[in-house]
């Protein structure tokens, strides 16, 4: 499978849950509000024997233009937003999900030739619960759009290939993917599991929905990642995206 990281930068979050972009070359985090993060918004693309997937869609900004920073971004790797043939949502927070649809009309989804599969309960609880973690208007067209499948089970095989978990732990309905092909797996724990240095150490984090639970995933993937050779993706590292255990 090839791999393919597709930053839309660095920003940090504090509290009031917005994403301020980072420059390493001239910005310095201990100017940021006390107990800001760090983070990288990195949607991936996959491409597996079958499929052009691409797993998450960032923060979903439009430049001056209007133009989606992640359709440019795929363009620049040299992927054309309409090769996509999946897009998997591990869940529906404004920096993961931004992407579903169009900036300049939220009715339209991005990926028109893609099928989306996204957690029906995640849906629900992100439309009733809104701002700040979430933007209805941003994923509101996922509800009656035709390329959409609604999964509502906790746990299944998507296209006999991709598996999927519902955690419920970062998120009310967060849900985890497996892509097995040709001999490898690849991982996404999305934000349970969002950057390396939290794979090593025992953490529970207080901005998850189950911090508990998602400290003990970690470590029960970390674990098993290592026996069965995972490759990790990692959504908010800013050093590692991707890392072969
Ligand atoms: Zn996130």
């Amino acid at each position: 499978m090839k791999i393919i990281p597709v930053s839309e930068g660095s920003f940090t979050i504090d509290k009031t849950k917005q994403f301020v972009p980072f420059d390493d070359s001239t910005d310095q985090l201990k100017s940021r509000p006390a107990g800001s993060l760090l983070v990288e918004i990195q949607p991936f693309v996959v491409i597996t024997s079958k499929d052009v997937l691409l797993i998450d869609t960032g923060l979903g900004f439009a430049d001056n233009g209007g133009a989606m920073q992640l359709v440019k971004n795929l363009g620049a790797a040299g992927v054309a937003p309409s090769s996509i043939t999946k897009v998997l949502m591990s869940h529906l927070h404004k920096d993961h999900a931004g992407g579903v649809s169009d900036e300049t009309d939220r009715s339209r989804l991005c990926f028109p030739n893609a099928t989306y599969y996204v957690q029906q309960r995640e849906l629900e609880a992100a439309l009733e619960k809104g701002l700040p973690s979430y933007i209805p208007d941003e994923i509101a067209a996922l509800r009656s759009a035709s390329n959409v499948v609604l999964l509502t089970e906790d746990h299944g095989i998507i296209d006999n290939y991709i598996e999927y978990q519902v955690t419920c732990a970062h998120s009310v309905f967060h849900q985890v993917f497996w892509i097995r092909d040709e001999g490898e797996v690849v991982f996404f724990g999305a934000d349970d599991a969002p950057q390396l240095s939290q794979m090593k150490q025992r953490f529970a984090a207080k901005y998850d929905h189950d911090g508990k639970k998602a400290m003990e995933l970690r470590q029960d993937w970390w674990e098993k990642g290592a026996l069965e050779n995972w490759t990790f993706l990692f959504y908010h590292d800013i050093k590692t995206p991707v890392l072969k255990a």
